[in-house]
């Protein structure tokens, strides 16, 4: 990822980009970060900036022309997504870091003084982001907080894949307590539990001390994660049909946009995905409002909702247009039918026997052998699920033979044998260790087969899958 800071005081994040996680995200090619220095833009011969606010106040105003001509140089005019960091932008949350994660490209604008010309801002800024309800003399220091929120949650990034998946705000938790040794400090021992070598009774201990602790100090967080677990609840009983959409809420993924009764709408900001589900047409109509505008693929669970999307739904019975308003109008018909699948699930809770020895995770140098053969979503799909260490190849004699992954929603697939080693059970044991990896973080494998792809279901059959009973249709946009 590329990342450009506009600002005045381009000294203030030397030492950041260089120091801890940041450093050597940059140092590994993972990251790279330019602070670029306002005012060699300025055009003023004494480099000046700043000029009074017309119609008088206190304090000066970053001036339009530097900004913008600065801008323009790192991002050539184009689409980059440009955040303003100010105290009048919405609050910044790890939801918001883990969105803009996925971007190839950003810029942070630091104001200073008493802020930025709006001109300017009006041509350039995409998303306007505070870190608090207090005012700073300058963005640099957001501008900073920021990207080491982004920054440590692109793939490679962290050293421990799983450590961004524990911590405070994920699945709307805070943190449990950590101890570290000794086991006895000042008298206070280390729970007994920690020490027990019990790692359900020390995953049981951890989810109950993160829901006491935000119960107690972040009542706001613990209503969203009950609202959250109510609606597992009620999926819980038709699980098959609604996997996608339980494992996204489970895995603190997905953030509920709409639910009454059986309308749902859930949005995965990390794979810009929506899940949604309609009583009737009327009530998919209703949501399609609230479908965000970046949204880039949808997981349809009623027929009639593709005709929504994708076109004819935004007509009412009298082809008037369907009185919704225009965001609702905007978004269908921008997306087609990408395919028709029917979930697959495995819910026993024993790993499975994975018959062929040398199966290991992914690394870059395998990313040419994977893209060449995995042709549907590209290489930079490929590329990243990599990075997020979720792919796995099957070796023969140091050969590599066949893959699998972890779609970007959390899907079992990317699934590939070599054509003479198949029949071997190769696939069968990349499915099996897939499952094996699922089942260690507590969650529930589930796959997408493709309606008509009768050899994956008798494959995933066989191996204690079962089918859910109606299909998902995935939308993608156009
Ligand atoms: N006059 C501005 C206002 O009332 O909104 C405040 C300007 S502040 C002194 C100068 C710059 O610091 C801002 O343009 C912004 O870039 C940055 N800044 C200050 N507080 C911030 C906060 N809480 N979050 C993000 N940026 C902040």
């Amino acid at each position: 990822m590329k990342i450009h800071v506009l600002t005045l005081f381009p000294e203030m994040l030397k030492e950041f980009f260089q120091s801890s996680m940041i450093g050597r995200a940059v140092q590994k090619g993972i990251l790279s970060l330019h602070a670029v220095d306002v005012r060699g833009y300025s055009l003023d011969k004494h480099k000046k900036v700043d000029d009074y606010p017309y119609g008088g106040g206190a304090g000066m105003l970053m001036q339009a022309q530097p900004v913008f001509d600065a801008w323009k140089d790192v991002t050539g005019g184009g689409r980059v997504r440009t955040v303003y960091v100010t105290p009048q932008g919405i609050p910044f949350t790890q939801r918001m870091a883990e969105e803009l994660a996925k971007e190839e490209e950003l810029v942070f604008l630091c104001g200073h003084y008493e802020g930025i010309d709006q001109r300017v801002l009006e041509e350039t800024v995409t998303d306007y982001v505070s870190i608090g309800d207090y005012v700073l003399t300058g963005g640099e220091l957001p501008a900073m907080v920021m990207i080491d929120a982004v920054g440590r949650l692109i793939p490679g990034v962290l050293g421990n894949d799983s450590s961004a998946e524990e911590e405070s705000f994920y699945n709307d938790l805070l943190e449990y307590p950590q101890y570290s040794r000794p086991e006895i400090w000042h008298d206070k021992k280390v729970p007994d539990v920690l020490l027990s070598g019990d790692h359900r009774k020390i995953s049981q201990w951890r989810l109950e001390q993160s829901r006491r602790r935000t119960a107690q100090i972040r009542p706001d967080l613990y209503a969203k994660y009950e609202r959250r677990q109510e609606l597992i609840g009620r999926l819980m009983k038709d699980k098959r049909n609604y996997i996608h959409m339980i494992e996204s809420l489970r895995r603190g993924r997905a953030e509920i946009l709409f639910w009454e009764g059986d309308d749902i709408l859930l949005y995965d900001r990390r794979c810009v995905t929506c899940m949604i589900s309609a009583s009737c047409r009327e009530a998919g109509r209703r949501m399609l409002d609230l479908i965000p505008g970046e949204t880039r693929s949808v997981v349809a669970s009623q027929a009639f909702l593709n005709e929504l999307f994708c076109g004819s739904g935004h007509s009412g019975a009298d082809g008037s247009g369907g009185g919704e308003v225009p965001e609702a109008a905007r978004i269908c018909s921008q997306f087609e039918i990408h395919s028709e699948c029917s979930q697959l699930l495995y819910t026993q809770k024993t790993p499975l026997p994975v018959q062929h020895k040398d199966i290991r995770l992914l690394t870059m140098d395998q990313l040419d052998y994977v893209s060449e053969r995995y042709s549907y979503d590209g290489r930079s799909y490929v590329e990243a699920r990599i990075r997020e260490g979720v792919m796995y190849g099957a070796f023969v004699e140091g050969e590599q033979v066949g893959f699998i992954g972890m779609h970007s929603e959390g899907s079992l697939g990317l699934l590939y044998v070599e054509e003479a080693y198949r029949r071997h059970g190769i696939a069968r044991s990349l499915e099996a260790y897939m499952i094996n990896r699922t089942l260690e973080k507590g969650w529930t494998p589930y796959g997408h087969v493709m309606v008509g792809n009768e050899g994956s279901f008798a494959l995933q059959e066989k191996m204690g899958l079962y089918r859910s009973d109606r299909t998902v249709w995935w939308l993608e946009r156009k």
